[in-house]
């Protein structure tokens, strides 16, 4: 039995993990809770910058730069954290929703955690993979008994920090302030060197979200029940 963790994190790809959330992870870990994180794609479908020549190849750089991102994160430090990576194809997460499923549920009955952590309905940015793994975890949390559902947490964006809202968007209810963690979550994001013009554009767009990680946690409707 494994034992239950604070935090569930699945994302598509190496690196979701890290800008929206790296200090939230730290801040747990340096608790001693541990934390789970899924990864559905290899990335390989990303930005290679001329780092080499094939998806194979991108691949391989991607797992090394994520395992490296995890290490400075002091991810797996703690025995009961885990990190399962997946090889569905970047860019269409959508079409294979069917054999995710099970791997989401799965994931919720080992881990028990205390909180799930995805992207929003919009996928924050749109991006097909982030909208097709909101729409998987989501019915997977939907479908268990409310008593057993942990807390659902998605990666929100303060609506000042947007020019359009895209359909689906919800706003942050909750904010940490990860300030103390900043250093070793800057070192944490530059381990996805491959994504480097991502990166830059994060910084460059939403520079508040690497001391402060806003969220937006799922609530009970207070119309039903
Ligand atoms: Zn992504």
């Amino acid at each position: 039995m494994v034992a239950p963790v604070k935090l569930l994190v699945i994302v598509p790809h190496p690196d979701d993990e890290v800008f929206g959330s790296g200090g939230t992870l730290l801040d747990f870990l340096s608790h001693n809770e541990p934390c789970a994180l899924l990864t559905l794609t290899t990335g390989d479908a990303g930005r290679n910058l001329g780092l080499c020549e094939t998806r194979e190849e991108l691949a391989a750089l991607r797992r090394q730069e994520l395992a490296d991102c995890l290490d400075t994160l002091g991810f797996l430090r703690h025995p009961a954290s885990a990190h399962e990576q997946y090889t569905f194809p970047d860019g269409d997460v959508a079409a294979h929703l069917r054999d995710i499923t099970p791997l989401i549920h799965d994931a919720f009955e080992t881990y028990q955690p205390e909180i799930v952590l995805t992207f929003p309905p919009d996928g924050l940015n749109g991006h097909p993979d982030h909208v097709a793994t909101h729409q998987v975890v989501k019915a997977v949390w939907d479908a268990l008994p409310p008593d057993r559902r942990p807390r659902l947490w998605y990666y929100a964006l303060q609506v000042e920090w947007l020019g359009t809202l895209l359909p689906g968007y919800l706003p942050p209810n909750r904010v940490h302030d990860v300030s103390a963690f900043v250093t070793q979550k800057l070192r944490a994001m530059g381990c996805h060197r491959s994504q480097g013009i991502t990166l830059a554009n994060t910084l460059r767009r939403f520079p508040e979200r690497v001391t402060h990680e806003p969220f937006h946690e799922v609530l009970p409707d207070p119309r039903s029940g």
